[in-house]
């Protein structure tokens, strides 16, 4: 992949980052239109298309995934009023960066789960 996904760009340094943490093999930063007031993006540094991938491929990695977005929750201060992980998949998911990311929204009230009633 490399060259041709952008967040693979972000891990490699090419494209700049707001990065507030990164392990050995997870790498965590701020949304560049956030859609809450804090809004960071978790991704594995290697690189998986989707949640389903990666949990298939590489359920350790997976795990570091959610320990890095937790360590994320806790030092912007999200662990008492609570937050939001979520791993958009898919067309029907509407993911546009085939490169796994969790996102982690928190620092106000985030609403219904879904914007609107699939009935
Ligand atoms: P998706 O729709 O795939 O679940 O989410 C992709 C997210 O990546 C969006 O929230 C979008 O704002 C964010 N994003 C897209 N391009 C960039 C970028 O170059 N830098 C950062 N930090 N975020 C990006
Ligand atoms: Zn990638």
């Amino acid at each position: 992949m490399g060259s041709d996904c952008l967040f693979c760009r972000i891990v490699a340094g090419e494209i700049p980052a707001t990065v507030v943490r990164e392990t050995e093999t997870t790498l965590a930063f701020r949304d560049i239109d956030p859609k809450a007031p804090v809004h960071v993006l978790v991704i594995p540094k290697e690189h998986y298309a989707d949640i389903a991938t990666l949990a298939q491929g590489d359920p350790a990695l997976a795990a570091d995934v959610l320990a890095t977005s937790a360590a994320v929750a806790e030092d912007e201060g999200l662990l008492g009023d609570g937050f939001r992980l979520m791993f958009n998949t898919g067309a029907y998911g509407g993911q546009e960066v085939f490169h796994v990311h969790a996102h982690l929204l928190g620092g106000a009230p985030l609403g219904p789960m879904l914007a609107r009633d699939l009935g």
